[in-house]
């Protein structure tokens, strides 16, 4: 695989013209690949398994941001810590205590996204839209004090269906803006892959998770 250049500055120009961030999705890619888009300006990278971030983080520059983009399991939290700058997945309020404790132990920061359920698919981790204001209240009862929930994320359908890819945004875009109508301190609307993130930041996005358009 190389890098496909074409498309990282057509990605790179429509996040620069909307503000939003282009994290680079870089699952089952080389080293070699990731340090041409770090010296192409890409800082934000993208992985869905623990296990890869942990082996890929030493061998690339250290002011790269890693976010961690898959299911998480409680049981690794501990170990992603130390490299992570943030998880998109949050999927229960017992992986958000778990991260929060560990936080705690390694004196780390660390950002989070809530994930919510968009696709019409059961295979979709995440909470239910409808129960994004509850969800909310059991939050901030934990009165987190090293993770920082800084916006919400969703993966739509899988599907060439535009019309239902963009009402499922919308369902996302909705959720986001009923947490800023409550005066919730977020600002990250984290949707959008390879074949949706044109629609995604029509949308709103504002962090587009772009992999395989990143390669050739
Ligand atoms: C793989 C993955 C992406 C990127 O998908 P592409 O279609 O390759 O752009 C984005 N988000 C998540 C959660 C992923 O697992």
């Amino acid at each position: 695989m190389a890098v496909n250049r074409i498309n990282l500055e057509k990605i790179k120009l429509k996040c620069s013209e909307k503000g939003a961030l282009l994290v680079a999705v870089t699952k089952f890619q080389s080293i070699e690949d990731m340090q041409v888009l770090y010296d192409l300006g890409v800082r934000d990278f993208g992985e869905n398994k623990v296990q890869e971030i942990i082996r890929k983080a030493p061998l690339l520059p250290q002011d790269i941001r890693w976010h961690m983009i898959g299911h998480l399991q409680s049981n690794k939290v501990s170990a992603l810590l130390p490299y992570v700058y943030r998880i998109h997945g949050i999927d229960s309020i017992s992986l958000l205590k778990e991260i929060e404790k560990q936080a705690i132990k390694q004196n780390k920061r660390v950002h989070a996204l809530l994930q919510f359920h968009i696709a019409d698919e059961d295979t979709k981790f995440g909470f239910d839209p409808e129960k994004a204001l509850e969800i909310y209240s059991e939050i901030e009862i934990l009165s987190l004090q090293n993770t920082k929930i800084d916006g919400v994320m969703g993966m739509a359908t899988f599907t060439n269906d535009k019309i239902q890819i963009a009402q499922e945004f919308d369902v996302l875009k909705a959720t986001f803006e009923s947490y800023k109508y409550q005066n919730i301190d977020i600002k990250e609307l984290s949707m959008g892959m390879s074949g949706d993130y044109e629609l995604a930041i029509e949308s709103g996005s504002t962090i587009l998770r772009v992999g395989s358009l990143l390669f050739e």
